[in-house]
């Protein structure tokens, strides 16, 4: 069982990239300047109800967990482990890394529960999926987001159960991780000319269509891949998204969107 949760709903500079309060590493100087460069202030700063605050955290965090698999693929990234970690490292480490505090708090926690796909417990755990299981994929959620930041996200970590025993290592794994994915940013800064992602909207769906459009031009100022992504939004038929190498696209399905909906209602339900 999780704790219980409150959702914060602050979501006023999510398409912002600010680094305030960021340290960065010397590794990560260049990557670090290029997203001050695209600070440019909230580019639709507007009060959202905590539920669309939610959805809109997941829908960045699932994108950049989508690019995680285009960069792994397009950067011909070595992979120790499961790639499907390695990507949801990179979306906490996005999340940590490019906005400000209390942006990025309330997109970490909302992000970390839209890893608990059945709420209420009553699927089956399927310890054979190529993901982990979601409370695992929470949990290393946490420990990194709480990790990057431990002397001022106490109260997250006691907020989201995060036991003593994973927090002491917490920020040992964060600058693990930092270390691995700045060193494909940084051969992405010195190596690669950089070819931009191209956004595909979908009819009937503005609201995923506003935050994927945004959200694919800041990240063609900070990301360099040395082929275009198509980042598209389309129904698909089922709550999913996914990267396809075999036309380098990151799909995200509309259906995604009713999904977490019912994530939150269960949620804010138990
Ligand atoms: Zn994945």
């Amino acid at each position: 069982m999780l704790t219980p949760y409150r959702f914060s709903g602050i979501i006023s500079g999510m398409t912002s990239f600010c680094l305030n309060g960021y340290d960065p590493m010397p590794r990560l100087y260049v990557f670090a300047t290029a997203v001050s460069l695209a600070c440019l202030g909230p580019v639709h700063a507007q009060d959202v109800s905590p539920r669309e605050a939610f959805v809109e955290a997941n829908i960045l965090s699932i994108y950049y967990h989508e690019l995680g698999h285009a960069i792994i693929d397009l950067m011909e990234v070595p992979i120790f482990g499961q790639e499907e970690d390695a990507a949801d490292v990179l979306s906490v480490l996005l999340i940590n890394w490019l906005f400000d505090e209390e942006t990025a708090v309330s997109i970490a926690y909302d992000a970390a529960f839209g890893y608990i796909n059945d709420p209420d417990g009553t699927h089956e755990v399927h310890y054979w999926d190529i993901h982990g299981p979601d409370e695992q994929r929470y949990y290393n959620h946490v420990c990194i987001f709480f990790g990057a930041n431990p002397e001022e996200r106490q109260n997250l970590a006691l907020d989201l159960g995060l036991p003593e025993d994973r927090a002491q290592w917490c920020s040992v794994e964060y600058a693990q991780a930092e270390e691995a994915w700045g060193l494909i940013f940084d051969e992405m800064d010195e190596h690669v000319e950089g070819v931009p992602m191209v956004f595909v909207p979908a009819d009937d769906a503005d609201r995923v269509n506003r935050i994927l459009a945004a959200e694919v031009a800041n990240m063609n100022t900070i990301v360099k891949l040395p082929e275009a992504v198509t980042v598209k939004v389309d129904a698909c038929g089922e709550a999913n998204a996914f990267y396809d190498p075999s036309d380098i696209s990151i799909t995200f399905c509309t259906e995604f969107i009713a999904h977490l909906e019912d994530i939150y209602d269960k949620t804010t339900e138990n």
